[in-house]
């Protein structure tokens, strides 16, 4: 005989590197889905069909991920979900149905109708057989229930239907009706509230996805034409008028508007959008109206990839999660047995065969770790839900706690704390060309950079035509090379100059020391043996810089350090005027080693980077953060927590958040614990009635519910 699960017991979930190279994934939204105990039978109804290699349901998220062979039909997995009792998620259906006509909330209130009917009768006529009555509720308001607790049981695991259905069964045989079926009424009145609760919150993420419109104006040569969104492809242009949200990541070409891009980044105020810039999917158009070049296809854009990864992130599990698995591991099944104990050993003693039934009834209800199993996944939903209407991108349940104890933060200076668009401030000609001509032989290369200073370079020399480099390479936290008419030249940092061995000369140094004082970043520019030119460039703090480290002060982030490739003398001007510690003129490797040195004295250590180019530090952090992910088209999936505003405030937005939900989690969990460990010592002594450790069970359930949902409505 196959040996009998209990509930919380965790799967032995697949990991994801250990599904096989030719795997396909087909994800699932499911309907119907009203019991935090449902999923895990779902999973394993789903692991049975041949050919899937792994298949997890997350209750919050409602949605079942599936890694399966290719020989399997998508819709066989769907039918299975279906013969489950679950309903396959149609999106965009139109409105949602309002709760009192949603599935089994008819049949519930027909039950309830039916149980008062028959406690009152029974009260007035006890002579009539009101049993029969209480009998009919019970299979109208049960039927799904026990419908439930057969699927589970035919996929060999004990869920929380079985533990009722048992109790229900076990108390008609008895001959306690009325309890009986109080048992399955507040039990699915328990689940239908339950259900509504996360349903609602759920719903707001996924509408982010559903904000955008179903057709847009598409120009075809003169005319204009109406085309839904899935037609449109990459380079159409499209015309969006006022008030209009915008479909599709892409650029300005034509007119200019403000816009509001709060949907996306949670940052309220309007920007201005005028030719040439980015405009993000999701974001809604002002005043103006303009035309737009599509720069990927609706499917592909960043508003499908935010709400993908915060379903994604939804579905995953807290660390608290794991906890809560071990406790219902030991907790269910050593209940369950008791219950079975106080069933059958007692009453050979006393003979009191039923009193000692009722009491194990009672343990086996307060056996269902219900309010404990749900308690997690609802507050981590509702956590990355709140912060993801912030433009807060939490990538999991490990994110979320961890960022609530970060006791260090190591940023990165260039578009963090300072603006990120350096501009020139001067520049020296050393060599047997002026400065003019340096600079277009600087920008020339710099074109093909990415780089903050490699923009300022370019930006200075203006609209003149540059000559062509070719070979262009950039060198990580150095700079870059490329050849131009044959020669080759390198921009970039002092130590690019130093390792390659090019002499500075005494005119060069002394450039140096000047741009040092200043607190400019140095740009070098010259060909394999001479030093030609020295640029100055200098980044503005920003205004909201000291604002954002008082903040996240105040959130127990007790030691903030700057780590920069930058120059000595730039990195300390700004580090003086913020008041924070600095380490100047890393490599990408030793930011590397700065993260690990604060993890080891400070334990859990925060990065804030741009996600590009710092992401082995980021990688190294406890929690990575990576900011202005929307406006700078940065990988969304590059951090723990993706910032796409461009605000460093956002950091604090998150530890705050986080916090807030670690207290939740905590609260929900202790409180689950201490209720029912007070009803199973007091249900050996006959002190608790069937129907009142059902509604114990649910009032603990929905308080915790209701506590972790109130994080979606956080400040
Ligand atoms: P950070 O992100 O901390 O500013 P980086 O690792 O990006 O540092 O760069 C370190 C240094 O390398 C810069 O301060 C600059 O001197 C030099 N550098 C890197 N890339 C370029 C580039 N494309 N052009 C000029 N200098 C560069
Ligand atoms: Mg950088």
């Amino acid at each position: 005989m196959k040996q009998l699960p209990v509930i919380g017991q965790p799967d032995p979930v697949t990991d994801p590197g250990e599904v096989s190279a030719g795997a396909r994934r087909t994800v699932v939204k499911i309907d119907g889905m009203d019991c935090a105990s449902c999923a895990t039978t779902l999973e394993r109804v789903v692991r049975d069909i041949d050919g899937v290699e792994r298949a997890v349901v997350n209750f919050a998220a409602a949605r079942l991920d599936v890694h399966h062979g290719p020989a399997v039909d998508p819709a066989v997995i769907e039918s299975a979900v279906e013969r489950a009792g679950f309903e396959v998620h149609a999106p965009n259906v139109g409105p949602r149905v309002a709760w009192w006509r949603q599935r089994g909330v008819a049949a519930m209130l027909v039950a309830a109708i039916m149980f008062a009917a028959a406690f009152a009768g029974e009260r007035i006529q006890p002579d009539l057989p009101w049993a029969v009555l209480f009998a009919v509720a019970i299979i109208v308001g049960g039927r799904s229930i026990f419908r439930s607790a057969l699927v589970a049981l035919r996929a060999r695991y004990l869920d929380m239907n079985v533990l009722m259905a048992a109790a229900t069964i076990g108390a008609a045989i008895i001959d306690e009706w009325p309890e009986a079926a109080a048992i399955v009424l507040l039990f699915s009145l328990g689940n239908t509230l339950q259900a509504h609760a996360v349903a609602r919150t759920r719903a707001a993420v996924a509408q982010l996805g559903e904000l955008t419109p179903d057709s847009v104006r598409v120009r075809r040569g003169a005319a204009l034409v109406d085309q839904p969104v899935a037609t449109v492809a990459a380079g159409d242009e499209v015309v969006v008028r006022p008030g209009e949200r915008f479909a599709f990541d892409g650029i300005v070409t034509e007119g200019s508007t403000t816009v509001d891009e709060s949907p996306i980044t949670g940052e309220s105020v309007p920007v201005e959008k005028a030719s040439g810039d980015h405009v993000l999917s999701g974001s809604l158009n002002g005043t103006g109206a303009i035309t737009m070049g599509v720069e990927r296809i609706a499917s592909e854009s960043t508003l499908q990839r935010i709400v993908e990864l915060v379903e994604q992130a939804q579905a995953t599990k807290a660390p608290a999660e794991l906890f809560v698995d071990r406790f219902a591991r030991v907790y269910t099944p050593v209940v369950v047995l008791a219950a079975i104990a106080f069933m059958v050993i007692p009453p050979l003693i006393d003979g009191a065969w039923s009193t000692w039934a009722y009491r194990g009834l009672a343990l086996l209800i307060i056996a269902c770790p219900c309010s404990l199993v749900i308690s997690t996944p609802v507050t981590v939903v509702s956590a990355i839900g709140a912060a993801s209407r912030r433009g807060i991108l939490v990538k999991g349940g490990e994110a979320l706690e961890t960022a609530g104890h970060l006791r260090a933060l190591a940023i990165d200076k260039t578009g963090t704390l300072t603006e990120g668009r350096p501009t020139l401030v001067t520049a020296h000609a050393l060599g047997d060309i002026d400065a003019d001509a340096s600079l277009r032989l600087a920008a020339a290369i710099e074109q093909h950079s990415e780089h903050p200073l490699a923009h300022a370079i370019v930006t200075a020399a203006g609209d003149t035509e540059l000559p062509r480099a070719a070979d262009v390479v950039a060198i990580p936290g150095r700079g870059a090379t490329g050849t131009i008419a044959d020669t080759e030249y390198l921009v970039g940092s002092p130590r690019l100059f130093a390792e390659r061995g090019i002499e500075l000369a005494e005119t060069g140094t002394a450039l140096l020391a000047t741009l040092g004082e200043r607190g400019e970043t140095p740009v070098l520019l010259g060909t394999g043996t001479q030093l030609l030119a020295v640029f100055g460039l200098a980044d503005t703090i920003r205004p909201d810089a000291r604002h954002a480290l008082d903040d996240l002060r105040r959130n127990g982030i007790e030691h903030v350090v700057m780590l920069t490739g930058d120059s000595e003398g730039a990195a300390r001007r700004v580090a003086d005027e913020l008041g924070i510690d600095y380490r100047a003129g890393l490599l990408p490797e030793q930011k590397v080693d700065a993260v690990r040195e604060l993890v080891a004295t400070h334990g859990v250590v925060g990065m804030v980077g741009d996600g590009v180019n710092d992401a082995p530090a980021l990688a190294t952090a406890s929690v990575s953060f990576a900011m202005g992910a929307a406006g700078s088209g940065v990988a969304l999936e590059a951090a723990d927590i993706t910032l796409m505003a461009d605000d460093l405030r956002s950091v604090a937005a998150a530890t705050r958040l986080s916090r807030a939900a670690r207290r939740v989690l905590r609260q929900n969990i202790v409180a689950s614990i201490v209720f029912k460990g007070a009803f199973v010592l007091l249900a050996p002594f006959g002190l608790v009635t069937l129907w009142v450790a059902v509604a114990a069970d649910l009032g603990t359930s929905l308080a915790v519910t209701a506590n972790g949902l109130r994080l979606f409505r956080h400040r």
